[in-house]
């Protein structure tokens, strides 16, 4: 039987645009269609942005930080309509260095929604049918929000890089990545940030020790973090909401920005029984895969309970023609990882050599400020799976330390006690994202604790803590 394409990738995100090109590469015929902005989540509405959010937030810190130095600066104000205009333009650079990427690399691009018509055919949202000897799922995820009465008044990290004002002041409602690393970027743009989380601390399934002090960093900088606290209502503020609140709490309607193109601002009543008024409500509450409406489960693809699609090792679903990568599969959901699925995917496929993407060991950072870095085991689960020594230090670190501030970091390893690998290490500093990206590279080859101190420190620095802790701070 012959096919239009050997390949049809359903989605341009850093996942879906790898696979094409690597498959194509091969001399594969390869299509892919994207019904928003090729890049996706990562590039469009995610790291890189965000990333870029990050830096513009920590210039605030940094210049309070040159005046203790000595340096002589007088205070500014942040400009959020001239840096959204840097940041769309660069968002529109990259997205066409995507474009040119496949466009060299022969992929034929179809800037539409696409979803399955059958297991080998593709159909297209005008009705165009194209066959594919191979079919590609890789749609990534998309924020959702919580099933309460005005949900849609608030905004999702999609929206926040289109604000056409920066807020005087926001709610966050969360606990994971995108709420802390939004409350930091936030608060350091100089917006008031108050957080909600549901549970006990925030950064659920992270190092107990690491996580707690990124929420009192967070806390020290201003965020006004209430945890074990939720959302109950929400409503757009209005005179009668305003009624019941005290001046300051008042303040918000009157002074915040508008136009985000959500609306006005909002009243919101939490769990603790507070009552309040923020310019927006930013619900960071999580993602899901995007396998809607895709045509999945009438061509046979089976779902998992979340919406998730089901695959194997090699990413091949439950029907042999159809592979899913990245977000939609709802393994790990990280750029890296995706683009890894996709060379993984096309080795298997079309290099005749079957691969299965690695998931082990996986270092990431979340870009609060401090960062958080983190890979290998926590010592909660390292110490339910071995007997482990907890290596740990926080200190001041020497250039915050001399600027006046209490901001700590952390260094932390766990370490196996049979066979002395470090199974887990934790940086909760600045730059902490930079300092895992090496440490894993040890840590992934088995590199043992003995191995660790043979190494030489590099001073002065905060990541020779890792390699100059002698005794274990205690036994788990
Ligand atoms: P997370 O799953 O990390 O966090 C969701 C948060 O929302 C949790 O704190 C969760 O609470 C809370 N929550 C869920 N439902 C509700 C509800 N109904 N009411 C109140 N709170 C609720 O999701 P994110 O959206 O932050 O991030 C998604 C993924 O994207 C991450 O897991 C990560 O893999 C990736 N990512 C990676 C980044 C990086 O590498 N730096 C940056 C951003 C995202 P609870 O803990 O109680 O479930």
């Amino acid at each position: 039987m012959s096919f239009d394409y050997d390949l049809f990738v359903i989605g341009g995100g850093s996942g879906g645009v790898r696979a094409a090109r690597t498959a194509a590469e091969t001399g594969a015929k390869v299509a892919l269609a994207e019904e928003y902005r090729m890049g996706g989540t990562c590039v469009i509405r995610g790291c890189v942005p965000k990333k870029l959010m990050v830096f513009a937030s920590g210039f605030s810190a940094m210049m309070e930080d040159a005046q203790a130095y000595g340096w002589h600066l007088e205070p500014g104000k942040f400009d959020w309509g001239t840096f959204r205009g840097k940041l769309h333009a660069e968002l529109d650079r990259l997205e066409s260095v995507y474009r040119s990427l496949l466009d060299r690399s022969a992929v034929t691009v179809y800037d539409t929604r696409a979803k399955l018509a059958d297991p080998h055919t593709v159909e297209l949202a005008d009705g165009t049918r194209v066959t594919a000897k191979h079919i590609l799922v890789a749609t990534g995820g998309h924020p959702v929000t919580p099933e309460i009465t005005n949900a849609d008044l608030g905004i999702v990290s999609n929206d926040i890089f289109l604000m056409e004002e920066m807020p005087k002041s926001v709610l966050i409602i969360g606990g994971g990545y995108i709420a802390c690393e939004f409350a930091c970027i936030l608060n350091g743009l100089g917006v008031e940030v108050t957080q909600f989380y549901r549970g006990a601390q925030i950064l659920r399934g992270f190092d107990e020790e690491a996580r707690g002090l990124v929420a009192e960093e967070m806390k020290a900088q201003g965020i006004d973090l209430h945890l074990g606290t939720n959302i109950v209502e929400m409503a757009p503020a209005g005179d009668a909401h305003i009624g019941h609140l005290t001046e300051s709490d008042a303040a918000g309607p009157e002074s915040g920005a508008r136009g985000n193109g959500k609306g006005k601002p909002v009243w919101v009543k939490a769990t603790n029984g507070t009552e309040a008024v923020y310019d927006h409500v930013f619900f960071a509450t999580g993602r899901r895969p995007s396998t809607e409406g895709l045509g999945l489960e009438e061509a046979g693809v089976k779902l998992g309970r979340k919406g998730e699609i089901v695959v194997d090792d090699y990413s091949q679903t439950s029907v042999p023609s159809i592979y899913a990568i990245g977000d939609v599969t709802g393994r790990i959901e990280l750029t890296p990882v995706a683009i890894r699925e996709g060379m993984a995917f096309t080795e298997t496929v079309f290099k005749g050599n079957p691969t299965k993407p690695d998931h082990d060991l996986v270092p990431s950072a979340v870009f609060t400020q401090p960062e958080l870095g983190t890979v290998g085991l926590t010592e909660e689960a390292a110490a339910e799976q071995e007997p482990v020594e907890i290596y740990c230090t926080s200190f001041k670190p020497m250039n915050k330390a001399f600027a006046g501030r209490n901001d700590r970091v952390l260094m932390k390893l766990i370490v196996s006690k049979e066979t002395r690998k470090v199974l887990g290490c934790h940086i909760v500093a600045p730059e902490a994202g930079e300092m895992i990206q090496l440490a894993g590279i040890a840590v992934k080859m088995g590199a043992t604790k003995e191995d660790f101190d043979r190494v030489c420190a590099v001073h002065p620095t905060m990541a020779e803590e890792l390699v100059t802790m002698r005794s274990p701070s205690r036994t788990a």
